[in-house]
């Protein structure tokens, strides 16, 4: 018999934009609420240097200064922030008992919103020079470099919003991209392009890191020309798209082709009150601030969920009971 510590109206698996802001959300419509953060609260923005595209920030917002901000306003608004993870669900009851790295807590509905990690090249001497030169976080690691000349894999947002925040602090930054045109949107790839400090390899794909205790290079291969060419580096950021945290589901629900989450157009999955939100769920677009609405909705329908279906017909607590048939809507 597994001993179950606690017991909620809903759990919210992540502890990104959008589990927080779903936590805010479920909180706020008087839903006892608890939020698997995971090892490190903030996700994916936490290091990024400025943040652009969310509302109320005209000039962008560093990931550091944001996402304590959403912490704290989830902690403030009643939900309770634990730094565990999700690690498999099994129905219980009329909820779901959530296995977690802090041990079995019990939930009538669920939100994952665990989002994404960033992929990586997956060639010789990556995994080893990680950390010794090998990077996913520019805001950290270009104060390291400076002087250097240091290369960006990729050709999108991320790889050319990167490059920039590179350019302000290491000597010469070089992207280089298997394709022959950046994907990045106009804001990223017209400043990158006029940048004198950055310069873009087209049809490059890199084959190998080098180095023996720290990057000194990458081997490439030119789709174009067939040539393979060494180039001396000093450090090395891999932004080549992303893989979502959704291992933990395998074997419980049916993944997409690419491992992410399902869900009908109220944002549930195919089991009874579980929801996802944020880019582990299919057709998420990416962006913080569509994270964040999903987030909310996700909130709302547990809500409604509780109130309606087959949550409904358990106890909850008496601010649930209170909140009922009120879900708050400005609408
Ligand atoms: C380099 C880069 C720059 C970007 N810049 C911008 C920008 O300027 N503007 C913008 O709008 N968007 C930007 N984005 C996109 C933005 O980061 C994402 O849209 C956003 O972070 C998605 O939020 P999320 O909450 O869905 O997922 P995530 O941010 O990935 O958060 C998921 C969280 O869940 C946790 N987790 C994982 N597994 C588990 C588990 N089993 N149990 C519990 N927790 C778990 C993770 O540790 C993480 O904290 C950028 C992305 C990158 C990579």
């Amino acid at each position: 018999m597994v001993e179950v510590a606690d017991d909620f109206d809903v759990a919210i698996a992540g502890g990104g934009i959008g589990a927080l802001t779903a936590a805010v959300h479920a909180a706020r419509m008087g839903r006892s609420t608890l939020v698997l953060g995971g090892r490190a609260p903030g996700g994916l923005l936490l290091s990024i240097e400025r943040i652009d595209g969310v509302p109320g920030f005209p000039e962008g917002v560093a990931g550091y200064e944001l996402c304590p901000m959403l912490q704290e306003q989830a902690a403030d608004d009643g939900a309770e922030v634990r730094m565990a993870e999700l690690e498999g669900l099994e129905p219980a009851g009329k909820g779901w008992r959530l296995a977690t790295s802090d041990g079995d807590v019990e939930a009538r509905a669920v939100i994952l919103a665990t989002g994404a990690r960033l992929r990586t090249l997956g060639v010789k001497g990556e995994e080893r020079l990680q950390g010794r030169g090998v990077s996913h976080c520019a805001s950290c690691d270009a104060p390291l470099m400076r002087d250097r000349t240091v290369g960006v894999v990729g050709g999108g947002d991320s790889a050319l919003q990167e490059a920039l925040t590179l350019a302000d602090a290491v000597g010469e930054v070089i992207v280089l991209h298997r394709g022959d045109a950046l994907s990045a949107q106009a804001a990223y790839r017209e400043p990158a392009l006029a940048h004198p400090k950055i310069s873009v390899r087209y049809a490059t794909v890199v084959e190998e890191v080098l180095g023996d205790d720290a990057v000194s290079g990458v081997r490439t291969h030119d789709v174009a020309s067939g040539e393979t060419q060494d180039v001396e580096l000093g450090g090395l950021f891999i932004y080549v798209g992303l893989e979502p945290n959704s291992e933990y589901l395998r074997g419980r629900l049916d993944l997409d082709d690419d491992g992410r989450v399902p869900t009908d157009a109220t944002l549930q999955t195919d089991l009874p009150g579980v929801f996802a939100a944020g880019i582990v769920r299919r057709g998420s677009l990416g962006q913080a601030a569509i994270s964040a609405g999903e987030g909310a909705a996700a909130a709302k329908a547990a809500h409604r969920y509780l109130n309606d279906g087959a949550g409904a017909e358990q106890e909850s607590t008496p601010a649930a009971s209170a909140a009922r048939g009120n879900g708050g809507s400005h609408g």
